[in-house]
């Protein structure tokens, strides 16, 4: 079998695609829809064993086996770093269409439908992902979109020019050639720009540089309720996040709020701030919190204590900002060094107290000099 040269081309811009893919999964640059790549994974596996077995020696088969394999690769990696959510019906249905497919393939020897089947799994295995890219086309802003949409070209370039032709031949690349290519127009044309997706940063070429985070944060559930996970790193005195909202004398502070209710902020003696609506609202107590909040003439600002990773959540200390002597809330934190109880900043055993100040991150109204009132 001589190599053609489009074969190379189809080849050289699917794998590109998968390695881009990659790097900007490692650097959290992409949110992708974990159902879709599962759907994917299994029905490019079950595809590529059977359009070998439909069309027998084409070069494109091979095209189709490598990008299965790389298919394979890019879900694994992924699933390490995501959730598990139920599968929506649309997604189960896919899934069934695909193990379906298997056992046609399998146990009755239907080569042909088992392929056709595939096939219109596909547009299936792509509906999670156009709904993820409808609510924020940053989730899969990568040049990869671009790169397999001309690759899938120069796949049906090789099908055209080798021997065969059906529609068994040329189904499965003409669907998988206007799904790549709805995403790619979804996330715009120009993610294939090179320009955009290499940058220069801190004196070196990186890949994908020019694209922000999809979200820094996560939103997710832990024994506690909602809480904020960190989506990218920070560094210790990173800024993370803005606290927003209202100003609210303390006299006109609601009474009765207790726990995940209450959402105001102390900001001064004798005011407090209103809950956002936004991600600063949901930002948890512990005991050994990896932020704290530093009051500027500018803001109040959530900044990294330390370094943090994706995944961890991002939880400051509740003390460093409360004046009242006689507000309290049971701590459930789960830290090693929880207090039991979260109280008034001047309650905090001293040695806690100075290293909250060393830091600055004690509100403003809290800076007299170290005194246990716990005693
Ligand atoms: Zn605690």
């Amino acid at each position: 079998m001589t190599v053609e040269p489009w074969f190379i081309v189809a080849m050289a811009l699917s794998l590109a695609g998968y390695g881009i893919y990659l790097a900007g999964l490692r650097r959290h640059l992409l949110e992708p829809s974990r159902a879709s790549w599962l759907i994917w994974a299994v029905a490019t596996g079950v595809e590529a064993a059977t359009y070998l077995a439909v069309n027998p020696g084409e070069p494109q088969g091979l095209v189709f086996a490598a990008s299965a394999v790389a298919c394979i690769i890019v879900t694994l990696a992924m699933w390490r770093r995501s959730r598990w959510t139920s599968p929506s019906p649309t997604e189960t249905i896919c899934m069934a269409a695909s193990f379906a497919a298997i056992v046609l393939w399998l146990l009755l020897k239907e080569t042909f439908w088992a392929h056709m089947l595939v096939v219109a799994a596909v547009p299936l295995g792509f509906w999670p992902t156009w709904a993820s890219v409808w609510e924020d086309r940053a989730r899969e802003r990568s040049p990869a979109w671009g790169l397999w949409t001309m690759g899938d070209l120069a796949t049906l370039i090789v099908a055209t020019r080798s021997s065969g032709s059906g529609i068994g031949e040329y189904a499965y690349v003409m669907v998988e050639l206007l799904c790549h290519a709805s995403v790619w127009l979804m996330v715009g044309l120009a993610t294939l720009n090179p320009l955009r997706s290499f940058g220069r940063r801190e004196g070196g070429l990186r890949v994908l540089d020019a694209y922000l985070p999809a979200n820094p944060f996560a939103v997710g559930e832990t024994h506690l309720g909602k809480a904020v996970f960190a989506a990218q790193d920070f560094a210790e005195g990173q800024t993370i996040v803005r606290f927003s909202g209202r100003t609210v004398p303390a006299s006109r502070l609601p009474t009765g709020l207790s726990g995940a209710a209450d959402r105001f902020l102390q900001i001064a003696r004798d005011r407090y701030m209103g809950p956002s609506g936004r991600i600063d609202d949901l930002i948890n107590h512990s005991c050994s919190p990896n932020a704290g909040l530093r009051f500027t003439d500018t803001g109040v600002f959530l900044t990294a204590l330390r370094a943090i990773v994706p995944g961890e959540e991002i939880a400051w200390d509740y003390s460093t900002t409360l004046a009242d002597p006689d507000w309290s809330m049971i701590c459930a934190c789960g830290s090693p060094q929880c207090r039991g109880v979260i109280r008034a900043f001047a309650a905090l055993p001293p040695e806690i107290q100075d290293r909250y100040r060393a830091s600055d991150l004690v509100a403003p109204y809290l800076r007299e000099p170290a005194k246990n009132q716990a005693a």
